[in-house]
């Protein structure tokens, strides 16, 4: 397999964090007998310096023309004082939009190595391995009408007028293709689904759940349930070990990915990967973190975590993705740190010394489980 690999690193830690995950990808790719071509373009406040805009159509094209695009992160003070449509951040809605990215999939796996680091207690955190899928192009974010009325003077009939609204609408095709996603990735992961909704309030929550049951007829296998959004948002703190896969509509999933997020780690730990009908991107979850850029202090696992994804759920190569997650954990458990997850007792080490104690370790779990020796 030869895979054609669009490179977005962006600004900030992202040119640090990619370079770091392209390098994990590389071994994988020489050991697991695949190749890897990769093309780098300008994209966030890099390009906005460049050619004037976050995004050209030039690297738009690129991104279409290739297997699938990694992101570093895009955003900075340099870039914050421009109108909305110039920011970087508008380069990431412009791609999300121009590849058909219509779910987003954000892990929730505890490692095992910072359990004890998490807010939650060891004991409700074991055993943790869940996915948030989030429909990312509809509900109430693209709904319409949209606005709000705000009168300057200030009299109380007219404040009486003043109001806000948004409409959250789903169409039929929209809930269908993320929920029989949902359905698959249960079914291919430990076959639970939980549907996230707040029909007891929202019509258009009914209509979500309706759907969601008449699909569940192509999935047997699977087991479904339905809970309104305030109690899985309760439950995810509760006992986050019950869930496998979580599907979800945009705003809600906003919220339960961070929730789920937060629980398991910190910002440069989670990876995430959106997904079209013919188009993905893999980014880490974090943003470009100014405050560290260029100092090699940048966890990189967010990244590297991502490119496993990319390999899982682009390329169904499970097993390369397993060893790369693996390498990551044992690094972890061998007491290595980058600064933002440290801990007394720990080794402090930089992006680049994490990276290759990772990738030793992937060399090593590679080489165990060729001579048929699975230990952790
Ligand atoms: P941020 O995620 O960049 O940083 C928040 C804090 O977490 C900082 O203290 C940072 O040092 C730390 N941090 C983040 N990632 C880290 C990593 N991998 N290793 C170690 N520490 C890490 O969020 P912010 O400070 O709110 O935003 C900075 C810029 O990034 C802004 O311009 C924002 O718009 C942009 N942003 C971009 C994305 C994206 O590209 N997807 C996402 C969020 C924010």
């Amino acid at each position: 397999m030869n895979i054609k690999l669009t490179l977005l690193p962006g600004d900030g830690i992202g040119p640090e964090v990619t370079a770091a995950a392209v390098k994990v990808l590389q071994l994988a790719a020489d050991r697991f007998n695949f190749s890897v071509k990769t093309e780098t373009c300008s994209f966030g406040g890099q390009s906005i310096d460049e050619y004037g805009v976050p995004l050209t159509e030039e690297t738009l094209q690129k991104c279409l023309d290739s297997d699938s695009v990694f992101l570093g992160a895009v955003g900075g003070p340099k870039w914050e004082d421009l109108e909305q449509q110039r920011k970087p951040e508008a380069g990431l809605l412009k791609i999300r939009k121009e590849l058909g990215l219509f779910a987003n999939i954000r892990p929730a796996k505890i490692y095992q190595a910072l359990i004890d680091s998490s807010t939650l207690k060891k004991e409700v955190l074991q055993d943790t391995d869940f996915i948030v899928l989030r429909e990312l192009t509809g509900g109430i974010y693209f709904g319409n009408p949209r606005g709000y009325t705000l009168n300057k003077t200030d009299s109380a009939e007219r404040h009486r007028q003043e109001k806000g609204w948004n409409t959250m609408v789903y169409t039929r095709k929209e809930v269908e293709r993320i929920a029989r996603r949902g359905f698959e990735m249960a079914r291919g992961r430990r076959g639970k689904l939980t549907s996230v909704d707040k029909a007891n309030v929202l019509d258009v929550s009914q209509f979500w759940r309706e759907i969601v049951i008449e699909l569940h007829k192509d999935y047997p296998q699977v087991e479904l349930t339905h809970l309104y959004v305030d109690n899985a948002a309760m439950q995810i703190v509760r006992e986050p070990s019950q869930f496998d896969v979580i599907l979800t509509g945009n705003l809600f999933g906003d919220i339960l990915s961070d929730i789920a997020g937060m629980i398991t780690g910190s910002l440069g730990m989670l990876p995430s990967a959106s997904i079209g009908k013919q188009h993905a991107l893999y980014e880490p979850v974090h943003g470009s973190a100014p405050d560290i850029a260029g100092e090699n202090k940048a966890n990189p696992i967010a990244a590297i975590a991502s490119m496993a994804m990319l390999l899982e759920h682009s390329f169904e190569m499970k097993k390369a993705a397993d060893v790369i997650n693996d390498a990551i954990e044992r690094t972890l458990a061998q007491g290595y740190r980058t600064a933002d997850i440290f801990s007394e007792g720990m080794r402090l080490a930089g992006t680049t010394e994490i990276t290759e104690r990772i990738m030793e370790n992937f060399e090593e779990i590679f080489n165990e489980q060729a001579l048929g020796v699975f230990t952790l």
